[in-house]
C-alpha cells in the first residue's frame, strides 16, 4: 500500500502508512469548511499518533476527543505536551517520553515506520482552556518534520512566518511534500510562502491554513502566481476539502 494523505481543512491532516499506522497532524476537524467533522471522529476507529504544532486551538481542535477514545498517543514538544495533559485533560498515560521530543531531536516511532522531527516556526503558542481567560505556557510552536519508511517525507509548516532556517530543513531530510500555511493575516501569505517553498525546494507542494475564516485571504491562485514568478519546479497540489490523494515515498 502507498501512504495516503487526507486534509480536512485548516492545517489538518490524516496520514496512513503503508503499514495501515492512522497519524493525525493538528486535527481540527470541526472547523468551519468541513460540515462532515463530528461524523468523521465518530468513524475514526484507528489513530495510532495524534501530532500537534502548537497550542492554538485551530491546531489542536479535537485531539483530546479523539486521543480519549481511540487512545492514540500525542506527538508533541515537552511544553506543549505538559500544557495539553495538563490544562486540556489530554490521558497523560498516551503522551510519555517515547512520544514526546524537542526541537532538533528525532523520534523513533510506530517500530521505526514513522520519524519525526520538530523543527521551529516563528508564531505564538499559547494554550487556551477558556477564551476568556489568560492563556497557559505551551512552549515554542513547531513544524513537524514526519518521515515514513517506503513513503514520501512529508513537511508540516505549522503557522510560521518565512525565516531563511526553513533551508536547513532539507539538508537533513529531502522532502517531497511541503504542507505550508498561505492564509496570510496569521502567518505567511502566498508571496512569503512561496519563498519558503523555494528555501525547502520540496517534490510537491500543498497549500493549507487559508479559507477557513474571511480573514485569511490567501488563496491558492494567489500561491501558484508566486509560484511561478519565482520559477519554482515543486509540483502545486491543491487540494480539496476531504480529499484524499496516493503518494508514492
Ligand atoms: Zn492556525
Amino acid at each position: 500500500m502507498q501512504t495516503q494523505l487526507t486534509w480536512y481543512g485548516q492545517s489538518a491532516f490524516k496520514i496512513i502508512t503503508p503499514a495501515g499506522n492512522v497519524l493525525l497532524v493538528d486535527p481540527w476537524l470541526t472547523n468551519p469548511v468541513y460540515d462532515r467533522g463530528k461524523d468523521e471522529i465518530a468513524n475514526l476507529n484507528r489513530v495510532d499518533l495524534i501530532l500537534v504544532s502548537h497550542g492554538h486551538s485551530d491546531h489542536i481542535g479535537d485531539a483530546v476527543e479523539i486521543g480519549k477514545r481511540t487512545r492514540a498517543k500525542l506527538v508533541a514538544t515537552f511544553d506543549l505536551s505538559a500544557a495539553m495533559t495538563s490544562v486540556l485533560g489530554y490521558p497523560s498515560e498516551l503522551a510519555s517520553t517515547d512520544t514526546t521530543g524537542h526541537f532538533g531531536g528525532t523520534l523513533k516511532l510506530l517500530d521505526g515506520e514513522v520519524a519525526v522531527t520538530f523543527v521551529p516556526a516563528w508564531h505564538g503558542a499559547g494554550v487556551a482552556k477558556d477564551e476568556n481567560l489568560p492563556p497557559y505556557f505551551g512552549g515554542n510552536p513547531s513544524g513537524l518534520i514526519i518521515a515514513i519508511r517506503r513513503g514520501p517525507t512529508f513537511y508540516h509548516t505549522g503557522d510560521t512566518d518565512l525565516f531563511s532556517d526553513m533551508a536547513l530543513v532539507s539538508r537533513y531530510s529531502k522532502i517531497d511534500v511541503m504542507l505550508v500555511c498561505i492564509g496570510d493575516h496569521f502567518t505567511m501569505g502566498p508571496n512569503r510562502a512561496a519563498d519558503a517553498v523555494k528555501l525547502v525546494a520540496p517534490r510537491m507542494v500543498i497549500p493549507m491554513h487559508y479559507g477557513t475564516f474571511p480573514l485569511l485571504t490567501g488563496t491558492p491562485e494567489a500561491f501558484d502566481h508566486e509560484l511561478k514568478q519565482r520559477g519554482v519546479r515543486a509540483e502545486l497540489r491543491v487540494m480539496k476539502v476531504a480529499e484524499t490523494i496516493t503518494i508514492s515515498g
